[in-house]
């Protein structure tokens, strides 16, 4: 048989792929495992939109809807942008995904052509590197720094931009580390994006989980042209713990969305009925169910950044927002485990705690962990950690 497409063989399964496997047959033999790699809310969808759902599943809301979503959602996200940020999106603007993800994957796909450039900061949420190859494009990865608090800076950007740069990929809060920018930082790359004339990709998809008195201040709130040039991305994912609901959207100029809609037309179709419908609910009524949320990983955020505090060998940024830290070994812990992946499979066979390699996040030396777990499953990991890299350390 003739061979498969090289553009999609050529995708790596992820190493955190592996160490799920591996976590996996350790607990088939009985180790009791702690998982810190897993990337969503474990509480419970709140119960008015679960009503929603089940409501519209009794009404047979099963039919297709507009490929980009139902109207009565593009004005509700809309509405959200207009009370919470003061940017004037109409449903013109929106369009719906099966999923952030996808979202982020269908702006990349409407900016780039062939060989173009997009800059992405590391480190990265994995996914951007592979759709911005998926599209055509040319990744253009920029270490940040731990002393920026790996936050890109106007010189990084500066010294990455050539004339084949379409677009950058901002993600505010970050995944993996966990980074959030002010206004002045975010103002002050703005102005660079502006002159150097690119589209931004801004994925806020944390935008409700923060844990300092640094306000989230979304892309598109920095003046006409930013909004005209940022295509936001964000979702129902994070905020109302709703992962399987896949339920996402971008918002930009029409031009954009209008490119956009096309392509989900042809692609994934309209996003599930019954989903949408009970995103409308979320949105409209979720806030106080966000803000609980956010008060609850406030509390572990900071379990995390004392817990981890002060070990040999290892550095960290405290989180500022979404549910990330991202640990960097250094000195003779990572001489001894080589890079991330050693020392997450080491840290899982000898501990049972489960992290992500960074490897595919653009920073080899690193694993991620996600806290978005129970409190006494954190505290309980933090406790094996510190005693992996004090016996690693001896
Ligand atoms: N963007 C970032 C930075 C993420 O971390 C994730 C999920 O982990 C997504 C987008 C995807 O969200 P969704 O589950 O809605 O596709």
């Amino acid at each position: 048989m003739k061979e498969l497409s090289s553009k999609i063989c050529g995708i790596p399964l992820t190493a955190a792929l592996k160490v799920d496997l591996k976590a996996k047959e350790l607990q088939a033999k009985g180790k009791n495992i702690i998982n810190f790699c897993i990337g969503e809310p474990p509480e419970a969808v709140p119960d008015f939109v679960l009503e929603t759902a089940k409501s519209a599943a009794l009404d047979g809301q099963m039919k297709y809807t507009n490929a980009s979503g139902l109207t009565e959602l593009k004005e509700a996200v809309a509405e959200m942008y207009e009370k919470r940020f003061g940017v004037d999106y109409s449903p013109k603007n929106v369009a719906i995904t099966s999923g952030a993800k996808y979202a982020v994957y269908t702006a990349v796909c409407t900016l780039v052509n062939p060989g173009d450039e997009v800059i992405i900061p590391a480190p990265f949420w994995t996914s951007y590197y592979q759709i911005v190859e998926l599209a055509g494009g040319v990744p253009v990865v920029v270490q940040t720094k731990k002393e920026n608090g790996f936050k890109l800076t106007p010189i990084e950007f500066r010294e990455a931009v050539s004339p084949k740069t379409k677009a950058i990929i901002i993600n505010n809060p970050n995944n993996p580390t966990g980074a959030v920018y002010s206004k002045s930082e975010l103002e002050a790359l703005a102005y660079e994006f502006m002159n150097a004339d690119v589209y931004v990709v801004a994925d806020e998809i944390y935008d409700r989980l923060i844990y300092t008195d640094t306000p989230f201040v979304a892309m598109a709130s920095l003046g006409n042209d930013m909004k005209a040039r940022t295509i936001s991305i964000n979702g129902v994912s994070k905020a109302y713990a709703m992962t399987g609901a896949r339920i996402g959207w971008l918002c930009g100029n029409e031009n954009i969305i209008t490119a956009a809609s096309a392509m989900i037309s042809h692609s994934t179709g309209s996003p599930n009925t019954i989903a949408q419908l009970a995103a409308i609910e979320a949105i409209k009524g979720g806030d106080e169910y966000a803000s609980r949320l956010c008060e609850s990983y406030k509390k572990r955020a900071a379990i995390i950044s004392e817990g981890l505090a002060g070990i040999d060998g290892i550095f960290f940024a405290k989180p500022e927002g979404a549910f990330y830290v991202t640990l960097c070994l250094e000195g003779p812990l990572l001489e001894k485990y080589k890079d991330g992946e050693g020392f997450a499979m080491a840290l899982l066979e000898e501990t049972g705690v489960a992290t992500v390699p960074c490897t595919q996040f653009g920073n080899k030396n690193a694993v991620r962990i996600s806290f978005s777990v129970s409190v006494e499953e954190l505290k309980e990991g933090i406790e094996r950690i510190r005693n992996f890299v004090k016996t690693a350390n001896c």
